[in-house]
């Protein structure tokens, strides 16, 4: 008797299992179609926050525009890890450094390393390559002339490409 019992509640839980799984499934496929119309607002809202937000100028380089110095300068790290330093006038287009200096400190914050920049007549390049360390800190120092208040900018430097823009991430101008 006692056997038949156990096995009648076996069957029973299983059969209740079974039907809430049926359920369940029900229920997932209804929160699919959900999740598409979800997916759909969304595609809304993001194209808001882009035009809205995150619009940004890309340096003449596709490098990082600095815009708090006058004029703007922009990053960019080369594929010979020197980090060079394009100035920009209003319209966009590089101008040649004038009286402008730059220094800057990167690479591991146990290790940071000094860089100095020096003008090739047409942009700032550093005297160093940078470490090979992706998404390592940086620290510029910028000033308009030896005797301006330096302006400083800080990031970090990820170099990996940005799906939004395909420009490199410490350049992003999606925000992304
Ligand atoms: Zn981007």
């Amino acid at each position: 008797m006692n056997t038949k019992k156990i096995y009648a509640t076996i069957l029973l839980t299983a059969s209740l299992f079974f039907a809430a799984c049926g359920g369940h499934d029900d229920h997932t496929e209804h929160e699919d179609h959900g999740h598409s119309h979800d997916g759909t607002e969304g595609a809304h809202s993001h194209d808001d926050h882009q035009h809205t937000e995150f619009a940004k100028d890309p340096g003449p380089n596709g490098g990082r525009l600095i815009t708090s110095l006058d004029p703007a300068v922009e990053f960019l790290l080369r594929d010979d890890r020197h980090a060079q330093l394009t100035f920009v006038d209003a319209d966009g287009k590089a101008i040649a450094p004038s009286k402008q200096i730059a220094t800057a400190v990167t690479g591991d914050r146990m290790s940071p390393v000094n860089i100095t920049f020096a003008s090739d007549g047409s942009a700032l390049v550093s005297e160093q390559a940078l470490p090979d360390t992706e998404g390592q800190p940086i620290i510029l120092t910028i000033q308009s002339s030896p005797e301006a208040s330096p302006v400083i900018e800080r990031f970090n430097l990820k170099t990996y490409k940005c799906s939004g823009c395909g420009l490199a991430e410490y350049a992003c101008i999606c925000g992304h």
